[in-house]
């Protein structure tokens, strides 16, 4: 794990050193909670987003809007705040901010726009709501002792706004419904959050132009539907004058440079879309943006049609549109990652094994594809081999859960408890589950099959985590 408590301690001085300009909103210490508890309540979200199936699991997805949301989060004021961002499916249109820098953005938002800026201006405006403190300081006002009880309201309210359906009654039992009105963001922390986001929108090189664009069009889908505005303005209330504002900051900025776009976002764009409807309606939606023409890339037209078909169980079709892509496309991971899932099909185990090597030799840092090569590794029972290709590949990602599962799964099937129980422990450890990673390193601890060596580690480790459990409980 990274050393998360010195990072958090310099968040509480950092957040004063604001964009120039910025309005101070009323006195910081006494209405805004301290960055530990803001940090405790962002792990007590991001323990259940860990559980939720509500969460997008897909690697590429996630990283995709990992680091989109970490280009702008770096442009931002406040460098020493962590963020997490994460995809979650539905379809609505919404994105929201948490304490603590957890920030989600619904799959219905990635499929409404139409580029990688009106994304980047979104998320800018949601990291705004984070570096500004306005949930904190709502929150804060609450006078709620317990953070875990702040984090449940915080899930609660958020559940709420993206689904006005459900019943008051949940709201009500969570403690949640007296306080919802004071928690919808004001006019000012809207103009506030616009204000930022454009800034880390220029910093971070997107095209400023497409925020107001964005906002544009969501206003407009309100005005045709009555009644189903889209969630997001519900939650960042979208006035005319507001647009006006960004779009007049916009026009003033001397030049425009050309944007610093990644042509992944049409392609994780067309991944959404190959998983809507059925694997046939997906199929034919690409059929037709590629017959009409409709489309921002070819490319990820293409490789939407050979997921779709993949979901079909059509290899032969999926060949071929991997073929089109090798001929006419511009390499990425992403082609690549897919065009090795299809090459495997049907290969016996070594071949396989030689194929995502050769994948792995271009993009040895693709998630998605170090995911499938273990997963092979493990089913063919490698298990040294994805041991060895685990060790090589924690480093690069010290914090990914299921690498550790990988790793607990490989000793499971070779019988050693020890090794076993303490992966399990870590990987708890890193969705944020403590509860189950002192229980797990508990059990590492009384195995019977560890060397001096390896008891003594995770005996530091399993008190290391009980303290941090103590920490979060007389809290
Ligand atoms: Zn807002």
């Amino acid at each position: 794990m990274k050393a998360l408590y010195p990072i958090i301690f310099l968040a509480v001085f950092a957040p004063i050193a604001l964009a120039d300009g910025l309005p101070e909103l009323g006195d910081y210490s006494a209405t805004v909670m301290s960055a530990l508890d803001e940090q405790r309540i962002a792990d007590e979200i991001m323990k259940d987003v860990y559980a939720s199936s509500q969460v997008v699991e897909d690697p590429e997805i996630n990283d995709y809007i990992d680091d989109l949301g970490h280009r702008l989060a770096v442009a931002g004021p406040d460098k020493y705040q962590r963020f997490n961002f994460f995809v979650v499916k539905d379809n609505s249109i919404n994105a929201f901010a948490m304490p603590g820098g957890v920030i989600g953005v619904h799959t219905g938002l990635l499929l409404a726009a139409k580029n990688e800026s009106e994304v980047a201006g979104v998320l800018g405006h949601e990291i705004g709501h984070v570096v500004q403190r306005h949930l904190a300081r709502m929150l804060a006002k609450q006078k709620n002792d317990s953070v875990i009880s702040m984090a449940t309201m915080a899930l609660a309210l958020l559940a709420a706004r993206s689904n006005p359906q459900l019943t008051s009654g949940a709201l009500v039992a969570s403690g949640a419904s007296a306080i919802q009105k004071q928690i919808d963001y004001t006019r000012e922390h809207e103009r506030e959050a616009d204000r930022v986001g454009l800034q880390i929108m220029t910093d971070a090189g997107f095209d400023t132009r497409a925020m107001p664009a964005f906002f544009e069009t969501l206003q407009k889908g309100t005005r045709f539907s009555e009644g189903s505005a889209p969630a997001f303005l519900r939650t960042h209330p979208l006035t005319v004058e507001r647009i006006a504002d960004v779009r007049n900051r916009v026009e003033q900025q001397a030049s425009f440079r050309a944007a610093q776009e990644s042509p992944d976002f049409y392609f994780i764009k067309a991944k959404l879309l190959a998983d809507i409807g059925t694997a046939d309606s997906a199929i034919n939606t690409f059929r037709i943006n590629l017959q009409e023409k409709r489309y921002a890339s070819e490319s990820a037209e293409h490789y939407g049609m050979a997921l779709a078909m993949l979901r079909k169980n059509d290899l032969a079709g999926a060949r071929e549109e991997v073929a089109w892509l090798r001929k006419n496309a511009i390499a990425n991971a992403l082609i690549e990652t897919l065009a090795t899932r299809v090459a495997v099909a049907g290969q016996p185990f070594e071949a396989a094994g030689q194929l995502y090597l050769q994948a792995l030799g271009e993009y040895p840092e693709h998630r998605a594809l170090i995911y499938d090569y273990a997963n092979h590794l493990l089913g063919s029972r490698q298990l040294d081999k994805l041991l060895q290709l685990i060790a090589d590949k924690l480093d690069r990602f010290p914090d990914d859960p299921y690498f550790y599962e990988l790793r607990a799964r490989a000793y499971s099937m070779q019988g050693k408890s020890l090794l076993m129980h303490q992966a399990q422990g870590e990987a708890y450890a890193r969705r944020y589950n403590l509860r189950g990673a002192v229980e797990q390193m508990d059990l590492a601890a009384r195995a019977t099959d560890g060397d001096f060596y390896e008891k003594s580690i995770v005996e530091a480790r399993l008190s290391q985590l009980r303290q941090r459990l103590d920490d979060k409980r007389t809290r």
